[in-house]
């Protein structure tokens, strides 16, 4: 670890480039920055060392096995970074002239058109910045449907109690009441409870299938057939698409609206703040609400911005994340429909395989079903015989040269641990990460206290994570 802070590196005088005198006359500033703020200086070898140093702190999917469940660490193929980059449309500006942006405009459209293939919806815009922001969209138009058919007493959104947390908080930002329901016994949604929640007030139910167990939801169309028929509309959250792309749509399983998340599923790496983009698609009925602008093509093979007067307005500034719609783009293009589908059927495998290799010693919720794209396992019965917890697994994995997966998520799994491995690892790394679990096992029951003290390697152990969040330090003083 790099102990110091790059001020405490600080070596007076140094440079790290050299300026030759001006052969014009010196410009005297009538406030210097060097003077006014006290800017460490260095040579220029001794602040590559310390940034290099920082980056190998950092663990990335590039760094190794990042299995991050609901989360999606996939490899983000770097062709895609590389088109992104490209100077035709990194430089555009945002008010340049439609005209003059035909091939920005092109990108957008064709995104549009690919996204709305893939989820089996009519329209979508692509402004929300985040899965969450999406949310927000999408159940905004979802109010401004029933409000546009004079149903002004749809104020509730029913959401499961697996729901990722954004969910709840999401409808309410969006000034729903939030209706909880309990999961039956498969972790699937109890279909008595939902019966009994909806009514004349449902706006709509928000849902994920797969479920957040990573278990295929078998009574969707029951679903969507009890929400409907009371009126209400069936909200899709396809942050994580990676098991069903390609194989089946939302829009076929009965859903109105559904979000993406670019930045998990469409080759944007995540993690750290963004950029992110997440693209709301809709049905034909509730196209007239999304956000403005949106591209369309016009006859003679143009492309303008149209706008609706019924729109619920701007969610951006702007047109939302350009650049990840490009590599969403060059993803879904140079991937097509075969190998979209490819990558949902090795995400399926990758995932049942690495369930398969550790389910006698960690025991997956779902049982012998097959899981989808990620399973969440139980460290329950390990906490009782050994006092190992979930955390303690987790942070073991760190030794090992291995990203944890997800903790203490679904919270209506005890000591869970959630597993997506992506369909970009290979069967060594699978094999290898078998191995790790099976050997983080034996631990428990041999030494479990090198477990509660783990990880042992790593620049920053077990850090008060709540502390951490709420007073962070972020400002240096001497
Ligand atoms: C990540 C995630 C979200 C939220 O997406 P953000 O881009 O982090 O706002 C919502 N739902 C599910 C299922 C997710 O995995």
């Amino acid at each position: 670890m790099s102990e110091k802070l790059i001020f405490e590196r600080n070596s007076h005088g140094a440079r790290a480039a050299t300026i030759r005198k001006p052969d014009v006359p010196e410009y005297e500033p009538s406030f210097a920055l060097r003077e006014t703020f006290d800017f460490p200086e260095l040579t220029e070898v001794a602040i590559v060392r310390h940034y290099t140093a920082l980056s190998r702190e950092a663990f990335g999917v590039d760094n190794g096995f990042y299995p991050l469940g609901s989360c999606t660490m996939k490899y983000n193929p770097k062709l895609d970074e590389e088109i992104a980059a490209l100077e035709g449309f990194t430089d555009i500006h945002p008010l340049a002239p439609e005209k003059s942006a035909q091939g920005s405009l092109a990108v957008m459209y064709g995104l549009s058109e690919a996204l709305k293939e893939i989820t089996g919806m009519d329209a979508v815009t692509l402004q929300p910045a985040a899965g969450a922001h999406g949310e927000y969209t999408g159940l905004s138009v979802i109010g401004a449907y029933h409000k546009g058919r004079g149903d002004t007493a749809r104020k509730k959104i029913i959401v499961p109690d697996s729901a990722h947390g954004t969910n709840p908080a999401s409808a309410a930002m969006a000034g729903f009441e939030v209706v909880n329901i309990p999961s039956d016994e498969e972790k699937g949604v109890d279909l008595a409870a939902l019966r009994a929640a909806v009514g004349a007030d449902t706006a709509a139910l928000m849902l994920t299938n797969p479920t957040t167990l990573g278990l295929f939801e078998k009574n969707i169309e029951a679903i969507a057939d009890i929400v409907h028929s009371a009126g209400g509309l069936l909200y899709y959250d396809g942050a994580n698409l990676n098991a069903v792309m390609g194989i089946v749509r939302p829009g076929d399983m009965g859903f109105d609206v559904v979000h993406l998340n670019l930045h998990k599923t469409f080759s944007t790496p995540h993690g750290g703040g963004g950029p992110g983009s997440g693209p709301v698609g809709c049905k034909r009925a509730l196209a007239k609400y999304l956000p403005d602008p949106r591209v369309i093509k016009n006859a003679d093979g143009s492309y303008s911005f149209a706008y609706s007067a019924d729109s619920i307005g701007k969610v951006s500034s702007f047109y939302g994340n350009f650049l990840v719609y490009l590599k969403a783009y060059a993803y879904i293009l140079t991937l097509g429909a075969e190998g979209i589908r490819r990558s949902a059927e090795g995400a399926v495998l990758n995932a049942n395989y690495l369930k398969a290799g550790i389910s006698d010693l960690y025991p997956a919720e779902g049982g012998a079903r097959h899981c989808m794209h990620e399973f969440v396992i139980s460290c329950s019965r390990m906490k009782e015989e050994y006092g190992v917890s979930a955390m303690d697994v987790a942070k073991a994995m760190i030794d090992y040269g291995m990203h944890p997966p997800t903790m203490y998520f679904p919270t209506i799994v005890h000591e869970a641990l959630m597993f997506e491995p992506t369909e970009t690892e290979d069967k060594a790394t699978l094999d290898e990460a078998v191995a790790v679990l099976k050997a983080i096992y034996e631990t428990a029951h041999t030494s479990a206290e090198t477990l509660t003290g783990a990880p042992h390697n790593a620049a920053i152990s077990r850090p008060d994570e709540v502390l951490a969040a709420k007073s962070q330090k972020l400002r240096w003083k001497k």
